[in-house]
């Protein structure tokens, strides 16, 4: 395992550094700030943020020059996960496009999605949302029933999606959609790129009890998109999924360990704010969880060291998803644990405990999206493993 950059890397770390100290203002660092502006608001602001960050050049490190990235290396895109969260600067608010969209039209894209999707992409004229999901089918994605038939130039949509990040902010939607009448499981299926400004898509918010919104239901009533806009092959869009799907795999954890060390400081600040802190059984859960933060940084390390020499890690990719997930839930269940009855309240004294509730309601999502805890498991037995099915 290589735990350090090479000179080149650094030298990326302080010109992004200097970057995001002259490119967020010092409001946004303030706990509440962008709670407090509202989802639309936040939306606009942290979209425009990012459209400046894409046009200095600090957008699609490890992407080819060619499609508008920087050419960086594994190391340079963890720099900048870790830098990025270190300056507080706001999430993308483009995370499907970027992290699975794009990667795959670079792969499997015609010449014309090429074109047309990448740097619309990476400069944020175009969110993108995932459209999988559906009530009858989660986890067991080829139980989709969505349909499309061909009519013409043209596929007729016609069903429903749920769980859309971004539904109401999105601009378009790459979607599962059943185009071969009659066929069953994983085939016959096409992944569409569907515009979302048309009188046959509407996109309704689902909110949550925390208040956001930030998905929501998608019904397709007679919408129209054109066959040019599959991407890969018509009726093999169980394989561009899987494609899409394992984008995932060279993510960085070392961003993700950055955020979670910082909100680790957090509630134990709190915990001392509160005189909790002396709590022997308080002190032992700090302690565990810290333990499972630093063995995530050193996963962390791991997995870059072999992306860093071309290995794929194919299903690997789960027990990463495990770790962080799990990590992040049970560092939220401290902050539960320390506050103890007091977890229902906005605010003690002069601590706004607002923001602190928003990350521990979203930490009982990240067991769920991007394949559930159960369905990880159970694909590291069964093919990491190679225990029986
Ligand atoms: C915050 C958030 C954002 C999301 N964003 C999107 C999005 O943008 N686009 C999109 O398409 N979807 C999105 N999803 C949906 C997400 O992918 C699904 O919630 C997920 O696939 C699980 O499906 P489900 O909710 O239908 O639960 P189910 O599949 O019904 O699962 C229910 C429970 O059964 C367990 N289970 C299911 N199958 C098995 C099995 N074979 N073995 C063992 N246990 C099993 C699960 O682990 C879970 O505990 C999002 C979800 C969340 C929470």
């Amino acid at each position: 395992m290589d735990l350090t950059y090479t000179e080149a890397e650094e030298e990326f770390r302080r010109e992004l550094r200097t970057w995001l100290g002259a490119n967020i203002p010092d409001e946004w660092t303030r706990p509440g700030f962008w709670e407090a502006l509202g989802d639309d608001e936040s939306f606009r602001v942290r979209r425009d943020w990012e459209r400046d960050k894409a046009l200095a050049g600090f957008a699609g490190i490890e992407w080819p020059t060619e499609f508008g990235g920087r050419g960086g290396t594994p190391g340079m895109k963890a720099i900048y996960d870790e830098e990025t969260v270190r300056a507080h600067a706001p999430r993308t608010v483009n995370p499907l496009g970027l992290a699975f969209l794009a990667p795959t039209v670079m792969a499997i894209g015609s010449d014309a999605q090429k074109k047309e999707i990448v740097g619309p992409l990476l400069r944020n004229e175009v969110i993108w949302c995932q459209g999988f999901s559906e009530p009858g089918a989660g986890s067991d994605l080829a139980a989709l029933a969505t349909k499309g038939v061909r009519d013409g130039d043209d596929f007729v949509v016609n069903g429903q999606k749920v769980w859309t990040t971004n539904a109401v902010h999105g601009d378009k939607i790459f979607t599962m959609v059943r185009t071969e009448p009659g066929s069953q499981r994983h085939r016959g299926i096409s992944m569409l790129l569907i515009d979302m400004h048309q009188d046959g898509v509407d996109a309704r918010p689902l909110k949550q009890m925390s208040g956001a919104s930030e998905f929501g239901e998608v019904f397709f009533d007679d919408a129209r998109v054109a066959a040019t806009d599959v991407l890969g092959e018509i009726g093999d869009g169980w394989r561009t999924a899987m494609l899409l799907l394992s984008f995932e795999r060279g993510a960085s954890g070392i961003g993700q360990y950055t955020e979670f060390r910082r909100q680790y400081d957090e509630i134990v600040e709190v915990a001392r704010t509160l005189g909790r802190d002396t709590d022997p059984v308080i002190r032992g859960r700090l302690a565990k969880v810290l333990t499972e933060l630093e063995c995530l940084r050193l996963h962390a390390m791991h997995v870059l060291t072999q992306v860093e020499q071309g290995r794929d890690l194919g299903f690997e990719a789960s027990m990463t998803k495990l770790q962080w997930s799990e990590t992040f839930q049970d560092l939220w269940e401290v902050h539960d644990d320390v506050l103890g009855e007091d977890a229902t309240l906005d605010s003690l004294g002069d601590l706004d405990l607002r923001p602190l509730h928003a990350q521990a309601m979203w930490s009982r999502s990240v067991t769920i999206w991007g394949g559930s805890s159960q369905v990880q498991r159970t694909i590291t037995a069964e093919r990491v493993l190679g225990l029986p099915r």
